[in-house]
């Protein structure tokens, strides 16, 4: 599970590790964002609290969650888990959830707030994959997806409002996570500066030091 403010790095990062290891990448924003796209109940239900940058229920978010962990690509392979937990009270359903297994590890990527916004402020992505594209790092042909030809866009998150809101919910509800999960000695923290090159090889470090130790990794 990887853990970060917004802007970390943590969907690109979590894309990254998922071909590395060839494991899904179950993100609990793309989840809802294809939802909202589709025009599903849970979509019409959570849009409007998403584009506000609110968190989501625990209930939803956990069922949606279960619902993805018990499939059949996820339970052959594992997962590389981005965007849930957000809160302590989903960090203990999801240990319930995955009883008697638990996480593997837990990799935070450290950024200062500073940083974040000016990522934030240029993030684009693509509506169909979620792909994450900057203003300095755009696609190659005119804000189509190089992954599979969506169109590219700003977030409606993005704004300056939802980002705050966002950031200010992550100190409250989601940073409490890091001591959560440190005192239970699943925690490893990477620094999120540099290219995204220089983050992926920190993060693969850890977890193959992790996978050394014999954790239970296969
Ligand atoms: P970010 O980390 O940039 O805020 P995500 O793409 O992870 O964005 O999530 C987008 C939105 O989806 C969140 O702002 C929130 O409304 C909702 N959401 C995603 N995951 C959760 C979660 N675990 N708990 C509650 N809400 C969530």
């Amino acid at each position: 599970m990887v853990l970060g403010k917004q802007g970390a790095g943590k969907g690109t990062q979590c894309v990254r590790l998922s071909h590395h290891y060839v494991v899904p990448h179950v993100s609990t924003g793309d989840m809802l964002r294809a939802a909202v796209k589709q025009g599903t109940a849970l979509g019409l239900k959570a849009k409007d609290q998403m584009d506000r940058g609110e968190l989501l229920g625990d209930d939803l978010i956990m069922e949606m969650v279960a619902e993805r962990l018990g499939e059949s690509d996820v339970r052959a392979r594992g997962f590389v888990l981005d965007g849930c937990p957000r809160t302590v009270a989903q960090a203990e359903r999801l240990a319930d959830t995955l009883a008697p297994v638990d996480l593997d590890l837990v990799i935070d990527i450290e950024i200062h707030t500073g940083q974040v916004l000016r990522r934030l402020a240029a993030r684009r992505v693509c509506v169909d994959c979620g792909a994450n594209y900057s203003l300095s790092a755009p696609p190659l042909i005119n804000w189509t997806c190089d992954v599979c030809g969506g169109e590219v866009v700003q977030r409606k998150d993005d704004t300056e409002e939802a980002i705050s809101r966002r950031l200010e919910l992550y100190e409250r509800q989601t940073a409490p996570l890091i001591e959560w999960y440190r005192a239970r000695h699943q925690l490893e923290s990477v620094p999120g500066t540099g290219s995204p090159d220089a983050v992926t090889r920190r993060m693969v470090k850890v977890i193959e030091a992790k996978r050394r130790k014999g954790h239970g990794f296969v």
